[in-house]
């Protein structure tokens, strides 16, 4: 799917559990982040829950009610995406960031990426949101085309 329209305001109630228990968002520092323009926009569709994981999609899509992730069938959120599959974590675990940045269980993936973009040094930052592009878009080529890559190879790009 095309990733291309810039970053819109969720209504209120079409928030995901969980978000809106983030610290207040520094959008400033997120913009800041020391990666290229499209992944500060990519993290800003995180921040706002709208990146379209099949939990969303579902949610914008009557007809389509598959939720799954494509790795291990659990509901793909956002923050099963990126923090809590298991194909995830074991991409975490090649890269140089194996606690996935101090990640506590339970933790909100707003709450966990404001962390990052707060209080990482730039290139920790910048690396760890290449990171999750990088993750992002493999799930895209093993969504849509059933293409997949080495986790290693991946965490060793961001
Ligand atoms: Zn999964």
């Amino acid at each position: 799917m095309a990733i291309k329209e810039p970053p819109e305001e969720p209504e209120p109630d079409e928030v995901e559990d969980g978000a809106g228990e983030a610290d207040e968002v520094n959008w400033k520092i997120l913009w800041q982040t020391n990666c290229p323009p499209k992944i500060r926009i990519f993290l800003c569709r995180i921040m706002h829950n709208i990146l379209p994981t099949n939990v969303n999609l579902a949610k914008k899509m009557e007809d389509r009610l598959v939720k799954d992730c494509p790795y291990c069938g659990m509901e793909e959120t956002i923050h099963h995406r990126f923090l809590e599959c298991q194909w995830s974590l074991r991409m975490w675990q090649s890269s140089l960031w194996c606690d996935r940045y101090n990640y506590a269980d339970g933790e909100s993936m707003e709450k966990w990426l404001n962390h990052v973009i707060t209080t990482a040094n730039p290139d920790t930052a910048g690396g760890i949101s290449s990171l999750l592009w990088l993750l992002w878009n493999e799930r895209n080529n093993r969504q849509l085309n059933g293409e997949r890559l080495d986790e290693a190879v991946i965490a060793q790009k961001a």
